[in-house]
């Protein structure tokens, strides 16, 4: 077993939300941050801004590229955005 499925398996990593997005946490151009995708029906898919609705963890990344990647790579990993 390699590193990566040995820590999917912890029950942090394990609990962790299926969907992530890019978000907007101080920017407003650029994404600054990941987070969940947000259920919430009053939140459009689009809106990449994060609301009191929003679930956490919302966690900085200071290059929006980095970013984007690590959206996309929790998704990938997670299952979903293949
Ligand atoms: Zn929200």
């Amino acid at each position: 077993m390699n590193a990566l499925d040995r820590i999917r398996k912890h029950p942090s990593v394990a609990a962790l939300p299926a969907r992530w997005r890019p978000v907007f946490i101080e920017a407003d151009c650029e994404p600054d941050g990941i987070a969940p995708a947000c259920t919430d029906e009053g939140h459009e898919d689009t809106d990449g801004s994060v609301y009191g609705c929003c679930p956490e963890p919302v966690i900085e990344v200071a290059d929006p590229h980095v970013a984007e990647y690590l959206a996309a790579l929790l998704n990938a990993d997670r299952g979903v955005g293949r």
